[in-house]
């Protein structure tokens, strides 16, 4: 496969200006990749390209951008598994959930292509009054993405800022940006206008902050950390940019005693290990009622002590700075050993991490407060579900939940009680629908992604109000 080493705009692959390059190296096959680090004035370049492809998007209506976003669909599905390969070098990920998200992105952008209405409308205010209000791109959307799912974290915003009217540059990860390069082929094969979809790379912080900071970028769609996400908000106020963040979770599972537990345990551990750990919504809390919670840790380790290829079942930690955070905080807590009840706290220097679940932690403990982004649980147990939803709703994240059950109507309760923006019930967190909106609450972002509210995030609302 040819590795390319340019940054995309005006349509095609330019050499930096910065002749400058980083490297990465391939966790499935130790392959270095070569990316370029873009100086100020290749944004500059990159910046002009997304004003002219602003000018054009702008111009054509919903149903045309409609039948771009829909040839892009049709390639991502004839190339699913090329893009699945590229999207496991970089981060280790096992090759048939990278196809299953190849192929879910590819849905999200049918759905976009397919299930938008235009959003103009006009409404009848008063005997003398009517008014119009249109969607209008909100302009130069800059979309930072992070490591953990490149492809699907696009996949959810890409087809939303298009079909909006809007350009975008692109900046990826520097730890995984493969899939997105084949992605700009994809829209020079298919020729797309010129200038719309713009991408850039870089090393570290200062290329996503020379990019946002740049006032001709009227938009930040941000992915990742609640703590870099701070600081992008910050960059945001001082022209009022507009602002979509995703960010981090500290996300509970909650198992009423009416759940059906050899059901529950499969969702358990699909939802805690699944990507090693290392998504956004993973469960990495999980509260159980005291009446079954004997049974159900016993079920649970005995169905885990059953499996021996959870490296290849549930993929690796992709960077080493992820895993050396996670080592930093087990080492710090060797005292924890005693709720230990499965896995080992002692990790040695490989990207694998075996799951690990403690059991009974206090409730202050860091593993129950911190963001881990592993293969960890911690378990407790409640006698009165309010206690169960009290500590949920206490996180300073509100991103996803679990909810397993008997009752249907209780499992709706308890989900309508939780300050998360995505709930699951009796269904792990590893399946999703492109029409859902997808958000956090609280510390966990701003604004929603995907289904009809992609295009409101990414569009300005104007209303007229026209005297007859
Ligand atoms: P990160 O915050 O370190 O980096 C994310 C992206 O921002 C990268 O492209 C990075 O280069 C860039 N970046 C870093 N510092 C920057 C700065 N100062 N200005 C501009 N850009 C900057 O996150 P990560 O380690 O790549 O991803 C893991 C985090 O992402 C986790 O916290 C996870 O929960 C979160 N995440 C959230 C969602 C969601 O939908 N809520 C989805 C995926 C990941």
């Amino acid at each position: 496969m040819k590795i390319i080493n340019n940054i995309f705009y005006e349509n095609q692959w330019k050499k930096s200006l910065s002749k400058k390059f980083f490297s990465r190296k391939s966790l499935i096959n130790k392959k270095k990749f070569f990316y370029p680090e873009v100086n100020r004035d290749d944004i500059q370049r990159v910046i002009l390209s997304a004003k002219s492809g602003l000018k054009i998007n702008k111009e054509i209506n919903l149903s045309e951008r409609q039948k771009f976003i829909y040839q892009i669909y049709e390639k991502i599905l004839k190339n699913y598994r090329i893009l699945a390969r590229l999207e496991t070098l970089e981060t280790g990920k096992n090759i048939l959930d990278a196809q299953k998200e190849i192929i879910h992105s590819a849905k999200i952008w049918l759905y976009a292509s397919k299930s938008l209405g235009s959003e103009n409308y006009k409404t009848v205010l008063s005997k003398h009054h009517k008014a119009i209000v249109n969607f209008e791109p909100v302009g130069i959307v800059a979309l930072i993405i992070p490591w953990n799912f490149p492809f699907v974290v696009m996949s959810e915003r890409l087809p939303f800022i298009l079909a909006a009217g809007n350009s975008v540059i692109i900046k990826p990860s520097e730890y995984a940006s493969q899939s997105l390069f084949y992605l700009m082929n994809i829209i020079k094969k298919i020729k797309y206008p010129v200038g719309v979809v713009n991408l850039i790379t870089g090393s570290g912080p200062r290329t996503g902050q020379l990019l946002i900071g740049n006032k001709d970028i009227n938009m930040i769609s941000f992915t990742g950390s609640t703590q870099v996400g701070k600081k992008i908000m910050k960059v945001a106020s001082n022209q009022i940019k507009r602002l979509s963040l995703e960010l981090g979770g500290k996300n509970s599972f909650i198992v009423l005693k009416d759940a059906n537990i050899n059901k529950t345990i499969n969702i358990i551990i699909d939802s805690f290990t699944g990507n090693a750990g290392q998504s956004c919504v993973s469960t990495s809390r999980l509260f159980v009622d005291n009446k079954i919670k004997k049974l159900l840790i016993k079920k649970l380790l005995e169905k885990l002590n059953k499996i021996n290829n959870f490296k290849k079942l549930y993929g690796l930690v992709s960077t080493k700075k992820q895993l050396d955070t996670i080592r930093n905080i087990l080492k710090k807590n060797q005292n924890l050993k005693k709720k230990l009840i499965f896995g080992s706290i002692d990790l040695k220097k490989s990207n694998f991490i075996k799951p690990i679940i403690f059991c009974d932690l206090p409730e202050k403990n860091i593993i129950n407060k911190k963001e881990l982004f592993g293969p960890i649980l911690s378990i407790n147990s409640f006698d009165e579900i309010n206690d169960a939803v009290n500590k949920t709703n206490s996180s300073k994240y509100g991103l996803s939940a679990v909810v397993c059950g008997k009752n249907k109507r209780n499992n709706i309760k308890v989900a309508s009680q939780l300050n998360a923006g995505r709930i699951w019930i009796n269904e792990s967190v590893k399946v999703n629908f492109p029409s859902l909106p997808i958000g956090g609450y609280k510390e966990s972002g701003l604004n929603r992604e995907s289904g009809t509210e992609g295009l409101r995030t990414y569009s300005e609302i104007k209303s007229v109000i026209i005297k007859n």
